[in-house]
């Protein structure tokens, strides 16, 4: 039994691929892109730079920041990412554009496939600004930094319900994201670069944009009429965008803890 983390519902073991996965398209697709993506000017361009100079960002941010977090008891561990347009397996199932971004803690990546920001924006409503899509990233994530921290087994618990482990799971991660939403623009590369240039009001905007597209009220709501708290996964779209701005606004893992929350 294992429970995998989506941004959304769904879970890839229920899909069919549609085509076979290419066992190389991985490696050599990340080669590409590393090739594609090596100036800032590329990651404001272009879905998939923007994605990897995420990727790069979250890393060089929980690199620096866990260690500081933990009173030096914690390191962040290098967490792989497979972006994709073709379905691809991973050790939780088939990563589809059907299924969405997840972290699989089975082979400890990132799956992200890049058509999910057009159903975000088409189906969900969401803005497709830049931080929009980062943030998914950092969801993400943060997901893995749980995983780090022995964390995620909470959600398999009690994955259902208001109240339930799942959703402080997730709120969590969206807590995280705005930690390093806070933190991106200050975090360089090797070079002394910075990864992103500075967010703007239109950026935050865009991120919550997406958080309140991902909330399950507003899923619900868009897919069966009407809103099921007994099932809820991920929080409402209020609290995904509140606990984006909670770690946002105090950038302290502490009061990231939703577990120990008064109020989630
Ligand atoms: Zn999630």
């Amino acid at each position: 039994m294992f429970v995998i983390y989506l941004l959304m519902g769904g879970s890839p073991t229920e899909q069919a691929p549609q085509q076979q996965p290419q066992a190389t398209s991985s490696t050599s697709q990340a080669n590409d892109l590393a090739e594609k993506c090596r100036t800032g000017k590329d990651a404001n361009t272009d879905v998939e730079c923007r994605i990897v100079g995420a990727r790069q960002s979250v890393q060089a941010f929980w690199t620096k920041k866990l260690p500081e977090a933990s009173g030096g008891r914690a390191e962040w561990q290098d967490t792989k990412m497979v972006l994709y347009n073709q379905p691809q397996r991973s050790a939780c199932g088939t990563a589809s554009n059907e299924v969405g971004p997840f972290y699989c803690p089975l082979d400890k990546t990132v799956y992200m496939d890049d058509d999910f920001f057009q159903v975000l924006e088409k189906q969900f409503g969401s803005s497709s600004g830049p931080l929009a899509q980062q943030y998914v990233v950092a969801h993400e994530y943060g997901h893995a930094l749980q995983d780090q921290l022995g964390l995620l087994g909470r959600a398999q618990q009690d994955p259902k319900g208001p109240e339930s482990g799942g959703v402080k799971i997730e709120l969590m991660a969206d807590c995280l994201a705005g930690m390093w939403a806070r933190g991106a623009v200050e975090t360089k590369d090797q070079n002394g670069r910075a990864f992103l240039k500075p967010f703007t009001e239109k950026d935050l905007r865009d991120a919550l944009s997406a958080a309140e597209a991902v909330g399950d009220d507003r899923i619900q709501q868009t897919a069966q009429g009407r809103v099921s708290p007994e099932n809820f996964t991920h929080g409402t779209s209020e609290q995904r965008q509140r606990w984006f701005m909670t770690g946002y606004e105090t950038d302290d893992i502490n009061t990231c803890d939703t577990f120990r929350a008064s109020r989630l």
